[in-house]
């Protein structure tokens, strides 16, 4: 983290900031767009991409809290894509949120999510851990249902005593009651993204197991850039990323991929990019 504060913070050609990784209660985020506005504000943001799990809901009401703190909110998803066994995802810059074809499929996966929390929620229930389906559901509230949520219930019912051991005693991979999501392939993902005018971005591309294979195969499948800035990577990461975005033509992106707090701490802030990354993500347009 103190690299990046020796690499930005400091130079003094950088005069706006931005945040290209946030996610919001649309999805797993335990903030709502409002709330994410509201501290992107207090942390001195210019822009922010709001980037939720295969939803594009809170897109509109972060662009209408924005307005009045002169905050530009750039309009992503964050869609989940299947490699091998690895679960890669890519996330896609500036897609017209407003398409009502590309409405129709998100509420497609949305409706698979609710069949998939359906059946974990059965599996758990025949492993002795009764959560209600109901319950899950309202805790993903307007959001994507997920693991998360999962996870919050077995937590509010005492299964579990914390978060972390909801993964590794029943919903992990290889868990129990684990069920996969029914998941594109990464051309699938790649094409959906651009057929709708965004920007295919692989997201957090060091945290998969193999992750130089995953790269490469994404970029020959047409990726247009990569997060290179996170908050978790080293300087060595940066370096090996950047190298790879130079070779392949690709765009830099990056972000803190704030959950509001649901892994720990509310992470916007902790990383601010200088905006020139948005307008080289602009130009690629
Ligand atoms: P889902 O998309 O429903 O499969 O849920 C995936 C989400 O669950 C991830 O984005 C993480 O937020 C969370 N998650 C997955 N595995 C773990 C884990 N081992 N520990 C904590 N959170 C996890
Ligand atoms: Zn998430
Ligand atoms: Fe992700
Ligand atoms: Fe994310």
């Amino acid at each position: 983290m103190d690299f990046f504060k020796k690499i930005f913070s400091t130079s003094s050609k950088v005069s706006k900031y931005c945040d290209l990784h946030i996610h919001t209660t649309y999805s797993d985020g335990l903030l709502s767009p409002g709330d994410v506005v509201s501290l992107a504000h207090k942390h001195g943001l210019d822009a922010i991409a709001i980037v939720d799990h295969d939803a594009i809901g809170g897109i509109e009401p972060a662009i209408e809290a924005a307005k009045k703190l002169n905050i530009e909110v750039i309009p992503a998803v964050e869609l989940s894509c299947i490699v091998g066994e690895t679960d890669v995802h890519v996330i896609g810059y500036y897609i017209d949120y407003r398409n009502k074809k590309l409405v129709q499929i998100l509420k497609e996966i949305q409706k698979k999510r609710i069949e998939r929390a359906k059946l974990m929620v059965e599996r758990l229930k025949k492993q002795g851990a009764k959560v209600e389906l109901e319950r899950v559901l309202e805790l993903a509230g307007e959001g994507t249902v997920g693991r998360p949520h999962i996870a919050q219930a077995l937590l509010e019912e005492g299964y579990i005593s914390s978060y972390d051991e909801a993964f590794w005693r029943y919903i992990g991979y290889h868990c129990p009651a684990y069920v996969p999501k029914e998941k594109l392939k990464p051309q699938d993902a790649i094409k959906l993204i651009k057929d709708f005018g965004g920007i295919p971005v692989l997201a957090h591309p060091m945290s998969y197991n193999g992750h130089h294979q995953i790269i490469l195969y994404l970029i020959e499948t047409g990726i247009q850039g990569l997060e290179v800035w996170r908050c978790e990577h080293t300087e060595e990461d940066i370096k090996y990323l950047t190298e790879l975005t130079q070779k392949h033509g690709l765009l830099k992106t990056g972000g803190t991929d704030c959950h509001g707090g649901r892994k720990g701490k509310i992470l916007i802030g902790e990383l601010k990019l200088p905006y020139e990354i948005v307008k080289e993500l602009k130009d690629a347009r």
